[in-house]
């Protein structure tokens, strides 16, 4: 029998659990919305309120009475087990320590009903780092967004080799069904798709201005010509915001000059990118 998603519960909403909860309710999905305590629940209502906003703005067609049911149709608890009593689907956003997401899980698989389904939205874990603390490990796996899930819509989905593949698929299709481009991940593999393609990507263009072969600005400018793509490396690297690159070239004793080259230049003097108006480039 084919496996049904109608109930989803996301657990963490800091900044993308609460838009994978936004983009699931706005997409007609029952969405209950799990945080630790009464703070982290209030700065989720802030940022439902901002993310109705912002899809009014930026997305088609959301008008007022759909983004304002989109809204105010997410449960929000802290109360866990109420939160996942019901739940065909759990995407878990908690902080992304091994530790959290081990003892999240401990708990998540004592308390959820045998056919939920749990999908990590960790971005450097495996599922394989996990999967022995669901007590399901036929039916967890990874699905990863990227940040502004409603405009960056790719949700990579990479299971273990005891995920089920029937579990895989109805994660593909559910990711499809709340407007992403599910991108089928056919073994594990840290970084996905995407990070495998762009983090060396962006570390070649740091190499290249900070062993002074060329400006950043020549770099993109070079990369931009030659291959008809938008964005160079260092344009990309001030949307991203230079302290989650700063932290990876950091994790690697071979790049740790470059992390050095990144901090010394730019986020010593408060040049983190476009949030702060100023990476590479200027922003006004
Ligand atoms: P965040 O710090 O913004 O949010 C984490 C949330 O989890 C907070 O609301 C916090 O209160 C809550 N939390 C803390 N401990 C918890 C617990 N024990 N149980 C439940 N909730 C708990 O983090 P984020 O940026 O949203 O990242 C969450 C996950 O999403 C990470 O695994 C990260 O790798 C992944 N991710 C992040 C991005 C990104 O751009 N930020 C992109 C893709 C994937």
């Amino acid at each position: 029998m084919a496996i049904e998603i109608r109930a989803v519960t996301v657990l963490g909403t800091g900044v993308l659990g609460s838009q994978i909860a936004f983009q699931t309710a706005y997409h007609g999905y029952r969405v209950q919305a799990y945080d630790i305590d009464d703070k982290a629940l209030e700065a989720a209502r802030g940022r439902f309120t901002t993310l109705a906003a912002t899809y009014r703005a930026e997305v088609m067609g959301a008008t007022d009475e759909l983004t304002e049911r989109t809204r105010a149709g997410i449960g929000l608890t802290t109360d866990l087990a109420a939160a996942v009593e019901n739940a065909d689907l759990v995407i878990e956003a908690v902080p992304e320590v091994l530790e959290i997401k081990r003892q999240t899980y401990e708990t998540l698989g004592e308390l959820a009903p045998e056919r939920t389904i749990f999908a990590t939205n960790s971005s450097t874990l495996l599922p394989s780092d996990i999967k022995d603390f669901t007590g399901r490990p036929d039916r967890f796996l990874a699905l990863h967004f990227a940040n502004q899930v409603w405009k960056f819509n790719t949700a990579e989905v990479m299971g273990t080799a005891q995920t089920d593949p029937q579990v895989f698929r109805a994660v593909v299709d559910f990711a499809d069904s709340i407007g992403m481009v599910p991108i089928e991940v056919r073994k594990e593999k840290s970084g996905y798709v995407l990070n495998s393609l762009l983090v060396p990507f962006l570390n070649a263009g740091i190499e290249l201005a900070a062993g002074d072969y060329a400006d950043p600005e020549a770099v993109d400018t070079t990369w931009r010509i030659a291959t008809g793509a938008p964005m160079g490396p260092f344009q990309i690297l001030d949307v991203v915001g230079l302290t989650t690159p700063y932290n990876i070239l950091m994790s690697d004793e071979q790049t740790r000059g470059l992390a050095a080259w990144l901090k010394e230049n730019y986020i010593d003097k408060g040049k983190l990118g476009v949030a702060t108006g100023e990476g590479f480039y200027k922003y006004s």
